[in-house]
């Protein structure tokens, strides 16, 4: 327990993550402005163009636990304004068919509705079954692999879609390094959080449950192993240009990469 919150046992993660996620699935983006201040748009336009899709050529694109489509919605922007790229794809694949409906209203109301640019399929990220291997040039996951029950199998299922050569590049929340700025943060997150859920979405569970899930990630270093071990290149384990992950505010969220070899 953590200031008096109770701790989710593993073997109920599953359905309770599907439940979060049901009953979040409608006030998702507005929650998502409140509780970080609007911060994650940032982190996603930074993760996006980290990966500079289209810069050499259209990519073929998995967004895994794409929920509404912030990613590839990011995606087929930076390609088609910085590339005038109309040919990159990104197929949006959830475990909750809720979160792809949201995601399929909003893209309704772009230019992508209705072309081969865009695709939404639920699916497990541990088990990919309906995909073939080698199929994509750039893998990306945010915010979702830590809802995961096995960051293995997700993994391993990201190592096997993706064509040699391939960019795997998740963006999560992570370790503050800094032990006063962590102190602050752990207040803020654990306080703060569940009650705005309560107050903004009538859920304060979902989103205690979201809280504890981020407590509960690997720390940068044990993640960038987690990669390598499932095959994947990070250009050497340290942090840095070129390393395995780069920080964001201090650690409150962290891009890690890495390449299929
Ligand atoms: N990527 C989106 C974003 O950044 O706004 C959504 C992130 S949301 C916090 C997490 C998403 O992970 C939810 O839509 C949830 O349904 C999905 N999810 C959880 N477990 C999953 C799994 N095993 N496979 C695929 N998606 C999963």
């Amino acid at each position: 327990t953590h200031f008096g919150f109770k701790t989710v046992p593993e073997e109920k993660k599953e359905t309770l993550v599907k439940n979060v996620f049901d009953s979040v699935a409608s006030s998702y983006d507005v929650m998502n402005d409140a509780m970080s201040l609007g911060v994650h748009r940032l982190w996603k336009d930074d993760f996006v163009s980290s990966l500079k899709p289209g810069v050499k050529g259209p990519l073929r694109c998995i967004d895994l636990a794409g929920g509404t489509g912030d990613i590839a919605l990011r995606i087929l922007d930076f390609a088609r304004e910085n590339y005038a790229d109309r040919e990159t794809s990104v197929d949006v694949v959830d475990i909750n068919g809720e979160m792809l409906k949201e995601g399929y209203k909003r893209f309704k109301k772009t230019m992508y509705h209705n072309t081969p640019q865009v695709a939404f399929i639920e699916s497990n990220a541990q088990a990919l079954e309906q995909f073939p291997d080698n199929t994509y040039d750039l893998y990306t996951i945010a915010f979702g692999i830590r809802n995961c029950t096995s960051v293995p199998d997700v993994l391993k299922e990201a190592y096997r879609v993706l064509k040699p050569g391939g960019t795997f590049a998740c963006l999560e929340f992570s370790k503050v390094t800094n032990p006063l700025f962590n102190m602050v943060y752990d207040q803020y997150s654990f306080s703060v959080i569940p009650i705005m859920g309560s107050i903004l979405a009538g859920d304060r569970e979902s989103y205690q449950y979201l809280v504890e899930s981020i407590r509960k990630f690997p720390s940068q270093p044990d993640f960038a192993q987690m990669i390598v071990d499932a095959g994947f290149a990070t250009g050497g384990m340290h942090e840095g240009k070129g390393g395995a992950w780069r920080d964001l505010w201090g650690g409150i969220a962290c891009i890690h990469k890495g390449v299929k070899v």
